[in-house]
């Protein structure tokens, strides 16, 4: 439908969409079923998020493929077929283009068009938007689904113009492969993505040098292609273990170990290791010991037993010492995967510069300068992250009640309430944001979870005449009180820089992001303020004068959120097959 204000014309919808990666496919289809008009927006060509973009070589998920999709849709979930234990990055790109294809999707998007603005009219309480391509909307609901790592970060490096070889970043790859083939390359960062490259490009450059400035902690991903039977025996048991990832703390179906490592003997703690080294990935964390993530001893028996194949394996004691972390416990930063990442300092084509002696200072037109030293390369990669979290909404010109932008009220980070919601800025709806578990849980299942919400929550204002709802100043302190107390009991806010908390790009650290109670207790105090009717937030009721649902409005002290989220899962859990059904 279109209407023309001031000469200009205006698109109306429902809801605005921006991304079309796991969080804006679904809650486009989602939308789109329970019959509201939906307008997308994506930057991209195409569909993938996160995965269009990240193409550099040997891009993998950490996730195992059978945990990293989608579950609402049982025959979905049956009929693809995976091919390896933990997906490559074409593979998830190629899933997510299946969904697309499969539920029809594409007609929504609009793509490589950008939303450069929204601002909330009070008068008519709705959103309008305008995109790149200059069209202006006018939307009820404005519902970002912008990934929390999607915008990359280049530090600003004085004479990187200068540079007469190539420069890119991970988060930027080009469509094109590339051949490291005789270049000397530079790869700046030893995060997840850094590790995954290093590997790759260690097989064929010429010389491989690497910069790290914090080192990292890597455990072995033990990849491989994906028995069919296990494939099978999973796709059997879809039912079950959809309900177990959906109130795990992680978002994966995994046991969770109940057992401290303090609570037996040294040669149990090495065998319980040695065992879960062996079947890799992040059962490393939570499979073996219950307290490596909160009890700063067992986390040193775990850190410790790392360190310990990290001197197995790097030959040069100088080289071994600068890979080695001490300076943080295990899990305090995000722990990268790997397959054999600290075997490539063994190699003669690969050397390492530690930027804590020898800082980079400026690029040069042959290479760039760490210290004293000029390194000559012909391609320069830059694997240094991201503006995680609040970057793709800051890059948003959002203007919210009385002409506030969120540039200026989250000038000190993120403030909102519950991943979801931001004070002074009605009817956004910000999937997998701040104060959620966005950052922390497996994406596929947390994103599901976080449509789910959003999309019910969208359908009970329409069906109950209620045209704006909006995050209160005293719920968003209250939980924010409570996100912060739980993150004292994790390993988290002794990182000593992350893209967590935004000391990554060299900012003061904030609080801790994201709810650490786990995935099925945020689920359950998600589902229990549905079940309220969204009293904790405020709401307007079509035709009335003034902001009603004050009258209503039920501020949670962090104890209710604890004791909702320690009920008992049976109901819910029963309740689900109900559910999945109504989303399939
Ligand atoms: P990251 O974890 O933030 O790592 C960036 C790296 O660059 C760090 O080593 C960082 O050092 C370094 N760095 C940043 N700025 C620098 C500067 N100015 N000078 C020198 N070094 C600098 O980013 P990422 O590796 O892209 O990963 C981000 C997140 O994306 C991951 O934690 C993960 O959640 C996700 N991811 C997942 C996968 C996967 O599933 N396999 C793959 C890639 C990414 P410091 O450590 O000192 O900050």
């Amino acid at each position: 439908m279109g209407s023309v204000t001031n000469g200009n014309a205006v698109t109306e919808t429902d809801v605005v969409v921006v991304g079309a990666g796991f969080s804006g496919l679904y809650v486009v289809h989602s939308l789109a079923k329970l019959g509201f008009n939906v307008r997308a927006f994506e930057k991209a060509p195409d569909v993938g998020g996160t995965w269009y973009w990240n193409r550099y070589p040997g891009a993998r998920c950490d996730s195992e493929s059978l945990t990293y999709c989608y579950t609402f849709d049982e025959q979905l979930f049956k009929d693809w077929v995976w091919s390896e234990r933990y997906p490559s990055g074409p593979e998830v790109l190629k899933y997510l283009r299946h969904v697309a294809d499969r539920f029809n999707l594409r007609r929504y998007f609009q793509f490589e068009t950008a939303i450069q603005s929204a601002v909330y009219d009070e008068a008519v309480r709705r959103w309008t938007i305008t995109a790149s391509t200059g069209e202006v909307l006018s939307a009820r609901f404005f519902v970002t689904a912008v990934g929390n790592l999607s915008v990359p970060a280049t530090p600003t490096v004085p004479g990187i113009d200068t540079f007469q070889g190539q420069w890119l970043h991970t988060g930027r790859w080009p469509l094109e492969p590339i051949d490291f083939t005789g270049k000397r390359v530079a790869v700046i960062g030893t995060g997840s993505s850094g590790v995954q490259v290093i590997q790759e490009i260690a097989k064929t450059a010429d010389h491989l040098t690497v910069f790290q400035r914090t080192p990292t902690f890597t455990i072995p991903l033990r990849n491989l292609p994906l028995d069919p039977d296990v494939q099978r025996l999973w796709k059997s048991n879809y039912r079950e273990l959809t309900k177990k990832s959906r109130y795990s703390d992680g978002g994966l179906p995994f046991f969770v170990s109940e057992k401290p490592l303090k609570g037996v003997s040294a040669e149990e703690q090495k065998e319980g290791l040695e065992r879960a080294w062996g079947i890799g990935g992040f059962r490393f964390l939570f499979g073996t010991f219950c307290d490596i993530g909160s009890d700063h001893e067992a986390n040193k028996v775990a850190a410790d037993f790392v360190r310990g194949k990290i001197a197995d394996i790097v030959k040069d004691p100088a080289t071994r010492e600068t890979l080695t972390p001490t300076a943080y416990p295990l899990g305090a930063k995000r722990i990268p995967l790997d397959t054999a990442y600290f075997q490539v300092y063994n190699q003669d084509n690969v050397s390492l510069v530690n930027l804590q002696v020898d800082p980079i200072s400026k690029m040069t037109p042959k290479g760039l300068v760490a210290g004293t030293t000029e390194h000559e390369f012909d391609l320069v990669i830059f694997a240094t992250g991201f503006e995680a979290i609040t970057g793709p909404l800051l890059q948003m010109d959002i203007v919210g009640r009385g002409g506030q932008k969120l540039n200026d009220t989250w000038a000190d980070g993120p403030y909102a309430y519950m991943g979801v919601g931001v004070p002074g800025f009605p009817n956004l709806l910000t999937l997998g944001g701040p104060g959620g578990v966005g950052v922390i849980s497996n994406v596929p299942p947390t994103a599901e979870q976080a449509v789910e919400f959003a999309a019910e929550c969208i359908a009970y204002l329409r069906d109950h005449q209620i045209d704006e709802i909006e995050a209160t100043t005293e719920a968003t302190d209250l939980w924010n009180e409570h996100v912060r107390a739980m993150a004292q009991k994790t390993m988290y806010p002794y990182a000593p820089s992350s893209w967590y908390n935004g000391s990554n790009l060299g900012k003061k650290p904030r609080p801790f992001p994201a709810y650490t109670g786990g995935f099925g207790k945020y689920r359950r105090i998600c589902d229990a303020v549905a079940a309220e009717g969204y009293t904790s937030f405020k709401t307007h009721r079509q035709g009335d004068k003034e902001v009603t649902g004050e009258d209503n409005y039920k501020a949670h002290d962090p104890e209710w959120y604890i004791r909702v989220a320690s009920v008992p899962s049976n109901a819910e859990l029963a309740s689900w097959e109900g559910r999945s059904a109504m989303w399939t």
